[in-house]
């Protein structure tokens, strides 16, 4: 099985080229975002927990998450591996995951970075918030909350991706998707086996 994962900024594209990845090589798209947002329309415990976190812009405690995850690599049937989104979020996350995958003999094959400017982030998620609704996409207040979030707790993984030299970074600024999708799949190119 193969481990990738999607990693940048909110708003960088994450989700849009996971998609698109994903079917190009046969690797199932796990969205640690999505999925709580299903346990929150689910009305879980957990959903309701995480939805206060989320809303506030402030990211679910590491077991949350990882519980997810590690139920996720349970159905590994018919696909090549995962594409993770969204995961890990935290140094803590980045080592469990080290950890989750060695007990099960494998590693993460490579982390495909998206970078955009903070002032980007404002603007492609004011955008998304017309389309999609979600209420962390609702408020300047807690887009702000988001990317102090991601540059405090998030962006330190990418020293300790590129240490592990499993790094490998592009641009998502170009102004259309397909542009951008191009230079996703370029760089997922340029990752050895
Ligand atoms: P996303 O859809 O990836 O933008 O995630 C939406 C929200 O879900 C985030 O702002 C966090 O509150 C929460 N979340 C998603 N993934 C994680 C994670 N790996 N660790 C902690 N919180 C997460």
């Amino acid at each position: 099985m193969k481990y990738y994962i999607m990693f940048g900024p909110p708003g960088a594209g994450k989700g849009t080229h996971a998609v698109a990845l994903a079917e190009k090589y046969n690797l199932r798209h796990i969205s640690t975002g999505a999925l709580l947002r299903d346990e929150i329309a689910a009305g879980t415990a957990l959903g309701k927990e995480a939805k206060k976190l989320i809303d506030a812009g402030n990211l679910v405690p590491d077991s949350v998450v990882e519980g997810m995850i590690e139920t996720a690599f349970e159905t590994a049937s018919g696909i090549n591996g995962f594409l993770l989104d969204g995961f890990p979020r935290t140094l803590g996350q980045a080592k469990d995951l080290d950890a989750i995958l060695a007990k099960r003999g494998e590693k993460v094959n490579g982390v495909i970075s998206i970078m955009i400017p903070d002032s980007l982030v404002y603007e492609r998620i004011a955008h998304r918030a017309l389309i999609e609704g979600r209420a962390d996409d609702a408020s300047p207040e807690i887009i702000s909350n988001r990317i102090k979030t991601y540059h405090a707790q998030t962006e330190p993984l990418i020293a300790y991706y590129k240490e592990a030299g499993k790094y490998h970074e592009c641009l998502g600024t170009k102004p259309t998707i397909d542009e951008n999708r191009q230079l996703v799949l370029e760089l997922m190119e340029q990752i050895p086996e």
